[in-house]
C-alpha cells in the first residue's frame, strides 16, 4: 500500500512571505496531477501542512524565518489548482497540520500509515531540502520505502534541491522519479 504526501504547497510557500518563487510555481501542475491521481486510485493522501502561531516566542523557527503559515490565514491554502482539488476530494484527503520541518514530527501521521499498511510513502511539496528532506530522513528511520516527485519537490535554493535529490537515492535509498 501507499500513500501521497504532499508537503507545505500553500501560498506563503510558493509566492508568499517565505517563497520558493519560480521553481513552486513550476511544480504546481504536477502536484495537482499526482494529487488527483491518488485520490482516483484510492491511495491515502495527505496534505502536510505547517501550522505557526503569530509571534510563538518558544518555536525554533521564529528565529529562522519570516512570520509565515500563520493559523487563520490565506497564506496557508493551498497554492493554486492543489486548492480546486482538495476542495473538490475533501473526504478523501487527510489534512494534517503539522509544526515542525519533518511530517512525522509531532503528529500521527506513522499511526495512520500504519494502520492503513501503508509500507511505500510518495513525496511531493516543498521545500525539497528542508521540510521534504526531513520528512524523507525519517521515513527512512521508520523503515518505509520512500518515491520521491523529482518534478513535484522544489525549493529557492538550487543547490540545496540538487544536493537533496542526490541525498534521496545515495543515502536514503529512495526511488527518485519523475513523469515521462
Ligand atoms: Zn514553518
Amino acid at each position: 500500500m501507499r500513500a501521497l504526501i504532499v508537503i507545505d504547497f500553500t501560498n506563503d510557500f510558493v509566492d508568499g512571505s517565505l517563497p520558493v518563487g519560480q521553481p513552486g510555481m513550476d511544480i504546481a501542475p504536477r502536484i495537482s496531477e499526482l494529487t488527483q491521481m491518488f485520490v482516483d486510485n484510492g491511495d491515502y493522501v495527505v496534505m502536510a501542512v505547517d501550522l505557526h502561531e503569530e509571534n510563538d516566542p518558544y518555536h525554533p523557527e521564529s528565529k529562522l524565518f519570516p512570520p509565515h503559515n500563520l493559523r487563520g490565514t490565506g497564506g496557508r491554502e493551498l497554492y493554486g489548482s492543489l486548492k480546486h482539488v482538495y476542495d473538490q476530494n475533501q473526504d478523501l484527503i487527510y489534512w494534517m497540520d503539522k509544526t515542525r520541518y519533518s511530517a512525522f514530527c509531532g503528529t500521527d501521521l506513522e499511526q495512520k500509515l500504519r494502520e492503513r499498511g501503508i509500507t511505500e510513502l510518495h513525496l511531493t511539496g516543498v521545500c525539497t531540502d528542508i521540510c521534504v528532506l526531513h520528512t524523507a530522513v525519517d521515513a527512512y528511520n521508520k523503515g518505509f520505502s520512500i518515491v520521491v516527485h523529482k518534478d513535484a519537490v522544489a525549493s529557492f535554493n538550487p543547490e540545496g534541491h540538487a544536493w537533496a535529490l542526490g541525498h534521496f537515492s545515495g543515502s536514503l535509498g529512495a526511488n527518485v522519479v519523475a513523469a515521462e
